[in-house]
């Protein structure tokens, strides 16, 4: 995660209310992940570390438009996704996470949120990626009439009957 790097709140050398940061998410974060679903793309999140006594709380808001391909006609295609998240940061014996609170050691004096708002996006990523063409005005659909176009004739194909169907209809003469 070295790459990464620029992602580090330099956390413990904060001092007592309220940080705010922004950072940038965009192919380079995304490839330095092998987990998750988005390649291209680029969001904004804003973070808030907010110092209290005994522990600090991450706000953060992340966003942003992921590049991909429609799943019904493979053209490219933009989603607008958002996330929002809360965590609790406390200083403990070991690394680790329970529910919401990330535990730290004493001497991580810097706290990486690279994977946390990437982790963050991948949940918005929806299982079926398309977008609804048929609100937008026609040159503003990205989706690739033709491909659908011929989705649909194949789909109205099979009510038609099978082959079998349309065989038995022709007579054979003796
Ligand atoms: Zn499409």
């Amino acid at each position: 995660m070295k790459r990464l790097k620029h992602f580090s709140i330099p956390i413990q050398g904060l001092k007592g209310g309220t940080h705010n940061f922004e950072f940038k998410l965009d192919e380079e974060v995304f490839s330095a992940f092998d987990f998750g679903d988005i390649d291209k793309g680029e969001f904004l999140a804003k973070v808030r570390v907010e110092r209290m006594t005994g522990h600090f709380d991450l706000f953060y808001s992340i966003e942003g438009k992921m590049l991909t391909s429609c799943d019904r006609c493979t053209a490219d295609i933009s989603l607008d996704l958002s996330a929002e998240e809360h965590f609790v940061i406390k200083v403990g014996e070991e690394r680790k996470m329970v529910d919401n609170v990330i535990f730290i050691l004493v001497g991580d004096f810097e706290f990486n949120v690279a994977k946390y708002l990437y982790e963050s996006i991948c949940l918005q990523v929806p299982i079926v990626k398309t977008i609804d063409c048929e609100d937008m005005k026609e040159e503003e659909q990205p989706c690739d009439k033709t491909t659908l176009d011929y989705l649909n004739t194949e789909e109205k194909d099979d009510d038609k009957g099978s082959l079998w169907d349309s065989l038995k209809e022709i007579k054979f003469e003796n």
